[in-house]
């Protein structure tokens, strides 16, 4: 049962009947069966190994079989026009959508190129759509990422390499300033740190231009770096002082086992946290330093841990700050933690999913490294399977 708290509810994150409520039995049973297969370690490797494989051969009944399971779950569509069903179902839901197109890296100018166009068109596409507030940029997705490198070690680049990297910087401004025009955010994807250094840089030039008036561009912060919280607080001033205003999103970071073995291999000391607790801690530290200043950081509170997500809540509730305050918000990957995005929204909090479309093929990485976060670890239920299990259970499913 929900509590009322300050006459607005006070979300009940274990309610699986709103969880789940759009989920028909039949979707619910066939959910629950594909976060069983995903539950075993092993049974992903596998998969995970024989699925790129199978799309690098071009085997014609593989992309089907991904579309109508593990895509389905977690993907809006393969372009922007087939993720309105999404859309509209998640608006129908008091639930915003955050669209990212999910390709990843590439090399040649005419991807990169396309990769621009398909950003330009999404954010277009957000500012026709009322419950589109946001889209998602990755910068490697615009860029040879070898010249990234460079930057972040500051070797010099060739003329040719300049005249790329200027072309590079345009396709990312002009989709800032389109952005800006339409009142559309862009969220920049945090990735790897051996470029996320020479990334901070180019985002923080485009805050600087951007966010004057309003926050049109928005940094993410990876927590299980020792040194974000910090970075935070820095840019933080830098902005004050600049007269402009920070966009946050707070993630913990996707990339620690990728971070650690380079580290490692490479013999430089691991950007990574020490632990966990560690990573939890800034994360939690950051949530508040962006709460303490809300007024001049939007942020965004990108995570499926239930104590962040509490955490803020009950922040939110205790200084009486406006749940719907449009620099105050929570966000959630689509295809995971209904049980936290739908109860926000029920309690009327503001937030959104995160909602990756692209051709199968493209996603297939994206779709890999949702698999590995769903299984489960100690030979348990994952967490998400647990949930599933018990509305099924709710609902007299078997
Ligand atoms: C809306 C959204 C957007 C995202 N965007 C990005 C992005 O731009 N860039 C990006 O990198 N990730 C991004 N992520 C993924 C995110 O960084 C996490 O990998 C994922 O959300 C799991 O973390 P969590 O906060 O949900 O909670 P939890 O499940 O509580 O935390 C798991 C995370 O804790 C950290 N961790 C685990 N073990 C240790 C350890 N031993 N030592 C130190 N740290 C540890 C790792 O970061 C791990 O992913 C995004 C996630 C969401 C929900």
């Amino acid at each position: 049962m929900s509590k009322v708290k300050n006459e607005l509810l006070y979300p009940d994150f274990t309610n699986t009947e709103i969880a789940f409520k759009n989920k028909s039995d039949k979707d619910l049973r066939e959910t629950k069966k594909l976060f069983q297969l995903m539950n075993n370690g092993q049974l992903v490797d596998i998969g995970s190994g024989l699925a790129k494989f199978a799309l690098k051969l071009k085997l014609p009944f593989v992309q089907p079989i991904m579309k109508r399971t593990i895509f389905k779950q977690f993907c809006g569509g393969v372009n922007l026009m087939d993720c309105q069903d999404v859309i509209d179902h998640l608006h129908a839901n008091q639930t915003l959508t955050v669209l990212d197109y999910g390709a990843e890296a590439k090399t040649a100018e005419e991807d990169l190129d396309a990769a621009a166009e398909e950003l330009f068109s999404a954010v277009e596409f957000a500012a026709s759509n009322n419950s589109v507030p946001v889209v998602v940029s990755k910068l490697t997705a615009l860029v040879d990422n070898n010249l990234l490198i460079k930057k972040q070690h500051k070797h010099p680049l060739s003329d040719a390499e300049t005249t790329l990297y200027n072309k590079f910087l345009k396709r990312i401004t002009d989709a800032c300033a389109r952005a800006y025009e339409l009142g559309v955010s862009i969220f920049i994807d945090a990735e790897e740190s051996w470029m996320q250094d020479a990334m901070d840089d180019i985002v923080s030039d485009l805050m600087k231009t951007f966010n004057q008036d309003k926050v049109t561009v928005y940094n993410t912060y990876q927590m299980y770096r020792h040194d974000k919280l910090e970075q935070l607080r820095s840019d933080y001033l830098n902005a004050h002082t600049g007269g402009y205003k920070i966009g946050a999103k707070l993630v913990r970071g996707a990339y620690m086992d990728k971070e650690r073995e380079r580290a490692k291999e490479k013999g430089y000391p691991s950007p990574i946290q020490p632990d966990k607790a560690s990573t939890d801690r800034d994360y939690n530290e950051a949530l508040l330093f962006c709460l303490d200043r809300y007024e001049e950081i939007a942020f965004c509170n990108a995570t499926h841990n239930l104590e962040s997500v509490e955490l803020l809540v009950s922040e939110i509730i205790k200084r009486k700050i406006p749940r719907d305050h449009p620099h105050v918000n929570f966000c959630q990957l689509q295809g995971m933690s209904d049980y936290i995005t739908f109860n926000l929204a029920q309690a009327k909090f503001n937030v959104a999913k995160y909602v990756v479309y692209g051709p199968v093929r493209d996603v297939v990485e994206y779709l890999i490294r949702r698999a590995e976060e769903n299984t489960a670890v100690t030979g348990e239920m994952s967490r998400e399977l647990k949930l599933i299990s018990s509305e099924a259970k709710r609902r007299r499913l078997g």
